[in-house]
């Protein structure tokens, strides 16, 4: 690993979700250079740099070919804590240590299946592609492919982390899950409004209204802002790395890697977004 950042979901990692299994390692977001490769991977090679991504992207089975979803069936979201092959590639002192998703970027080496990591350009700030991996992403994502949002939409966002700054963004992220609290606060239009709730929320219950549905409104659920992980996510890689996101802004916050605790309070301050930590410090 060269650096990795920090995203709400290794919090949520902490709390047990999106699974039980501990010890765990956590970090989802970074960017590496690649030590070795397995026999049978011939799409990367000793020293490409990539960025780990917690879904795959076959472009074969029937949810990559349409365009409706990036939930890819052959390479899916990793939710108990292994990798696709029900292996986890570390331990500490003889116990095994679970991944978070298919990553754990907060380590000095981290092990992937090639399916789940996207290869950039080596020149890339390294700051930006650990914040595109997932947060930064997952907002852009969620304005771009789930929304749709157009010139003149009406939008708003809630949650000002690095997910809802992803972008003049648009999406409706993981704090939206907590702030609704009756049927007025589904903010939607009546009819033609939709609602796009992305990241991990503190509660794994939404209350919702009958009502606010029944009005003809759209809540949506997405994992990634639906990026697919290759097509979609390869654009906004390489508009990272002709800087055509301001994404430097988002960095707020610098730590080692064995003061990882001490992010976690950084997070609780209001003027913390995006903490970040340099592998090689
Ligand atoms: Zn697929
Ligand atoms: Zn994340």
């Amino acid at each position: 690993m060269l650096c990795a950042s920090i995203c709400h979901t290794d919090i949520s990692g902490t709390k047990g979700f999106p699974h039980t299994n501990f010890p765990i390692a956590l970090g989802h977001e970074g960017v590496g250079v690649i030590e070795s490769v397995g026999d049978q991977v011939t799409n990367l090679k000793e020293g490409d740099v990539v960025i780990p991504t917690y879904i795959g992207e076959c472009q074969e089975c029937e949810n990559c070919v349409s365009e409706e979803t990036n939930l890819c069936v052959t390479y899916p979201v990793r939710w108990t804590g292994l990798q696709p092959d029900n292996t986890s590639r570390m331990s500490v002192r003889g116990q095994r240590l679970y991944h978070i998703l298919s990553c754990s970027t907060w380590s000095e080496y981290m092990v992937s299946d090639a399916n789940y990591v996207l290869k950039v350009e080596p020149t890339i700030d390294p700051i930006h592609a650990s914040f595109i991996s997932c947060g930064f992403s997952t907002g852009f994502g969620a304005a771009w492919k789930e929304a749709k949002v157009e010139s003149g939409s009406i939008v708003a966002v809630f949650g000002l982390g690095a997910v809802g700054l992803g972008n003049n963004l648009i999406c409706l992220c993981q704090f939206f899950l907590t702030s609704i609290h009756d049927d007025n606060d589904l903010v939607t239009c009546v009819g033609t409004g939709k609602a796009i709730v992305i990241g991990a929320g503190t509660e794994p219950i939404l209350p919702l209204g009958l009502l606010a549905i029944l009005l003809g409104r759209t809540l949506k659920g997405s994992i990634f802002g639906g990026l697919k992980a290759t097509s979609d996510l390869s654009v906004i890689a390489n508009k990272c790395h002709k800087k055509e996101f301001p994404l430097q802004e988002l960095l707020t916050h610098e730590v080692p890697l064995a003061d990882i605790n001490k992010a976690f309070e950084l997070l609780k301050q209001p003027n913390c977004v995006k903490v970040f930590m340099n592998m090689s410090h």
